[in-house]
């Protein structure tokens, strides 16, 4: 079972904050596989309330 953290992205354009959940391990043994799913340096597109589109590395 995966647990899902909320992690806060500020948009460059106008600086509105959106939320993005991000996947973290649920336990320590699930760090390994955790990281197969959100790998270091992942970027995720994400789109703020006001429809800018921008890239947050994770
Ligand atoms: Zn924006």
């Amino acid at each position: 079972m995966q647990v899902t953290a909320i992690r806060e992205a500020e948009c460059p354009q106008c600086k509105k904050r959106t939320s993005i959940p991000v996947p973290v391990p649920a336990r320590s043994d699930d760090r390994a596989s955790a990281r197969l799913g959100t790998r270091f340096g992942e970027r995720r597109s994400v789109t703020c309330p006001d429809g800018h589109s921008y890239w947050v590395a994770l």
